[in-house]
């Protein structure tokens, strides 16, 4: 029995993805090592906190990191940061930002939703969002006309979740942003290359801890060195409101050095490999169909695709993954697509033994449904 079993909760198994809604993702037992030592040590946190953007800064290199409770804590942040500066009246006034400038200016396009909303994200930092453009259609020009001296920050958001045609690229966000000398912030909560947009540049790079890093409760802010000391400032402020405990940062840490010292090469094979033994083995159940998917924002993930034959009596995805979630241990899937009959199966929060009792399940259900 697991902790939570002991409680009395289901136990889960997660082929969905790095889920908050499911505990984001489990640590390694170094990383659980470190958290358990630093949650029975005292430190000082200022000094805690600016070492951790010494580290952040030299697995990301960037100039200097500031850590969060998460991606989410990041953007509010970073907003703060971009609105107050090191002005701890206005600091502590946040997010109250009346009389000062606040505009935070996103493609409507990347003001999605990924659990919460982004752009509360950004109100929460005291920012007023101004989203632009259309949602599947944004150009330049709106970015460009939205401008004005109330501007404090542009915010790009890199995510499956945002639209991926048809909005301004980051390539010309940068160039808007050097162009009217504005701060570039982009959330990049999920994704693998820790190096890559810090590398473009731009000023703010948000990363979530517990999704690719596989981290503690966390996340950071890597970027340049002066907006990195006025995100930092933020924790007199709004920041208190989400506080990063020393066991997290510390479990970030270790999980950014396991992280860049991992072999993603043979993850992404054995996963490749697992997928499609899994892909084969769905295919022959009556009624579904499996094939392999690559992530739909590029990401080197692949997944398996379910698709739920609906000419079958009573038989839709919906159904399907009510019937997964029902059981014990409870299957949780990604379903993003659920509306159009596909199931996917994310093979990186699996661990081993999973791969079988999902097609077994799989199978259970299909046939009782048949029946
Ligand atoms: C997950 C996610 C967040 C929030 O990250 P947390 O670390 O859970 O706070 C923010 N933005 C995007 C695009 C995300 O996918």
């Amino acid at each position: 029995m697991n902790i939570y079993e002991q409680i009395n909760l289901k136990k889960v198994i997660n082929a969905s993805g790095k889920m908050t809604a499911l505990g984001a993702s489990i640590v390694n037992p170094l990383v659980a090592d470190y958290m358990k030592e630093a949650a029975m040590n005292y430190v000082i946190i200022e000094a805690l906190i600016d070492k951790a953007g010494e580290i952040i800064a030299s697995y990301t290199g960037a100039e200097d990191g500031c850590v969060t409770i998460g991606a989410s804590a990041g953007i509010a942040i970073s907003t703060a940061a971009c609105i107050a500066k090191d002005n701890l009246s206005h600091i502590e006034r946040l997010p109250d930002s009346e009389g000062m400038n606040n505009e935070v200016i996103i493609q409507k396009g990347h003001s999605v939703n990924f659990g919460a909303p982004i752009a509360q994200m950004i109100r929460l930092g005291g920012g007023v969002p101004i989203e632009v453009g259309q949602a599947n259609k944004v150009e330049k020009d709106h970015i460009e006309a939205a401008i004005n001296d109330k501007t404090v920050a542009l915010l790009y958001v890199k995510s499956h979740h945002a639209v991926q045609k048809g909005m301004v690229s980051m390539k010309d966000m940068i160039e808007i942003a050097h162009k009217y000398n504005l701060p570039l912030i982009v959330d990049g909560a999920a994704e693998e290359d820790l190096k890559k947009y810090v590398a473009l540049g731009i000023d703010l790079v948000i990363y979530s801890g517990g999704k690719a890093i596989e981290g503690s409760t966390s996340g950071f802010i890597a970027g340049k060195k002066q907006l990195i000391s006025y995100c930092k400032k933020q924790y007199k402020g709004i920041g208190r409101a989400m506080k990063v405990g020393k066991e997290n940062i510390m479990g970030l840490l270790k999980a950014i050095e396991l992280y860049s010292t991992k072999d993603k090469k043979s993850t992404v094979e054995k996963q490749k490999k697992l997928v499609q033994w899994m892909a084969d083995e769905i295919d022959k159940i009556d009624g579904l169909t499996a094939s392999i998917i690559k992530d739909e924002a590029g990401r080197e993930i692949y997944r398996v695709s379910v698709k739920v034959n609906t000419n079958l009596k009573n038989i839709d995805a919906t159904h399907v993954i009510k019937e997964l979630e029902g059981g014990a241990p409870a299957i949780y899937t990604r379903n993003h697509y659920a509306n159009i009959g596909i199931i996917n199966i994310d093979p990186r929060p699996m661990i081993d033994g999973d791969e079988k009792y999902i097609v077994n399940r799989l199978k259970e259900i299909m046939e009782n449904l048949s029946e």
